[in-house]
């Protein structure tokens, strides 16, 4: 399959990998937007939340579980925030479903 993410899973093409386990992959943002920035993906290709139904929605949970240990080794106590974009408004330029960690910095309310 011709999707990015998946050739990154695959090993295909490189990445700083964060973490790995049987259901999903996480990886630093090759444009980070603060000091930490880690994408963390299914491996499974599904194309975004819209996607997510009762069929495949478990992995999410768990993709919850590994932010939350993830976000704890990054040393994001002071908090941080969980985007996922969807489709053409909501400005998704990868079409396989990733959740980015993003922090170190103070984050701006309402986002652009
Ligand atoms: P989105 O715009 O929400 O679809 O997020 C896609 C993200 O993937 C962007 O933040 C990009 O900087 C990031 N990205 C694109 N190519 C790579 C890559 N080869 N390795 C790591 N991150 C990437
Ligand atoms: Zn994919």
């Amino acid at each position: 399959m011709d999707c990015l993410f998946c050739k990154i899973i695959a090993g295909e093409i490189p990445s700083n990998k964060v973490y790995e386990d049987d259901q999903c992959f996480a990886f630093r943002d090759i444009n980070p937007q603060a000091p930490t920035h880690i994408l963390v993906v299914p491996k499974q290709h599904i194309e975004s939340v819209d996607a997510i139904d009762s069929t495949n929605s478990a992995v999410v949970g768990h993709i919850f579980e590994v932010i939350a240990k993830i976000a704890k080794e990054e040393g994001l106590e002071n908090g941080y925030r969980v985007v996922s974009n969807i489709g053409e408004q909501g400005q998704q330029t990868v079409p396989h479903l990733h959740f980015h960690i993003i922090g170190g910095r103070d984050m701006t309310w309402p986002p652009g």
